[in-house]
């Protein structure tokens, strides 16, 4: 079969040795041709959608895949498969649960002590006192969700279909989620059903002196909603590590906020050496004739 490798950020060199050793029997391209198969795809190139009339997969590099469904250029009539990569998920879940316990052992806090040079003590809490909630019980949220209650958390989590996770409260209602949520981490993918859903109305249903961690995308956090949240003490402290605009812009207050943490969108990055296996598994299954495995749903916008 022959490849399209294209991405203006992902650098071919960490992928093409990989893929061509895994694939010895196919030709893997870096400029459309018209009798390429399978697109592989992150931030592609502009324009080349239109040189590709025998595709069969466009296959994403990246788990999030909501800058492809906004190309006006990708092919409706194609399937698109996004990457689930295993090595993406644990170090989600690393950022997910170093997160968690940054503010569950109060560190936030002593490390905005430290600067004044106060010596103030807060008091513990057992994990079992606390109960961290997810918006997006998906591949992300279903790996970190299980290990923060390995941790002896309590969990819950929202999703858009019912859904059952063993040991996790799972609710299709947002209200009850984010009313439990004494950290609620955002795990969604950014639809126009999301956008928008870390808002001053969801601030409010929070228990006061909660936390969020927002690692999905900026467009689902309301900023000066949140702004306004932290200034009044309804939240305790924000983990961002995704934002409207990235970089996030000089002037942007969420950079000197004490009551904010910036992480320039690393919470987890795609790991070609986990990443590799997964995509050959899809144009195994295209070669077979099969279908490949983590289909978007183009009506769901994920
Ligand atoms: P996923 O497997 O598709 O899971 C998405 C979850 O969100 C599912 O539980 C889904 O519900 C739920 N959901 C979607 N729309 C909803 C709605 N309108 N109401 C309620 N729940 C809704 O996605 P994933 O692989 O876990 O990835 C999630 C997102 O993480 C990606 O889209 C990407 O934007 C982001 N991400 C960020 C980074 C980073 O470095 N910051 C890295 C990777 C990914 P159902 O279960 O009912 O479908």
């Amino acid at each position: 079969m022959n490849l399209l490798f294209s991405s203006q950020i992902e650098p071919a060199q960490r992928w093409l040795p990989l893929l061509e050793r895994a694939l010895p029997q196919d030709r893997i391209y870096t400029e459309p041709r018209d009798d390429i198969d399978i697109a592989l795809v992150a931030t592609p190139h502009p324009g080349i959608f239109g040189k590709l009339p025998g595709l069969k997969l466009v296959q994403s590099l990246w788990m999030g895949v909501e800058k492809l469904l906004e190309d006006p250029e990708l092919p409706r009539d194609v399937p698109l498969a996004r990457l689930v990569d295993p090595g993406m998920v644990g170090a989600m879940s690393e950022t997910v649960l170093a997160h968690v316990l940054d503010w569950h052992r109060h560190l936030y806090f002593y490390r905005r002590m430290q600067r004044e040079k106060k010596w103030k003590r807060r008091g513990q809490s057992l994990p079992s006192d606390r109960t961290v909630g997810f918006l997006g019980l998906g591949e992300l949220g279903t790996d970190a969700a299980r290990k923060l209650l390995a941790l002896g958390f309590k969990v819950c989590g929202w999703s858009r279909r019912p859904k059952r996770v063993a040991g996790v409260h799972c609710s299709t209602d947002l209200g009850e989620i984010l009313g439990m949520s004494d950290a609620l981490v955002c795990l969604l993918p950014l639809t126009g059903q999301t956008r928008g859903v870390l808002n001053a109305a969801a601030f409010a249903r929070m228990p006061k002196g909660s936390c969020l961690i927002n690692v999905a995308r900026g467009g689902h956090v309301v900023s000066a909603d949140l702004l306004a949240a932290l200034d009044a003490g309804q939240l305790a402290h924000a983990y961002l590590d995704v934002f409207d605009a990235e970089p996030l812009p000089a002037a942007s207050p969420l950079w000197t906020h004490p009551g904010v943490t910036v992480t320039p969108h690393t919470a987890a990055l795609t790991e070609p050496r986990t990443a590799v296996p997964k995509v050959v598994e899809n144009i195994e299954r295209v070669r077979r004739g099969d279908a490949p495995l983590s289909l978007v749903d183009f009506a769901a916008g994920y």
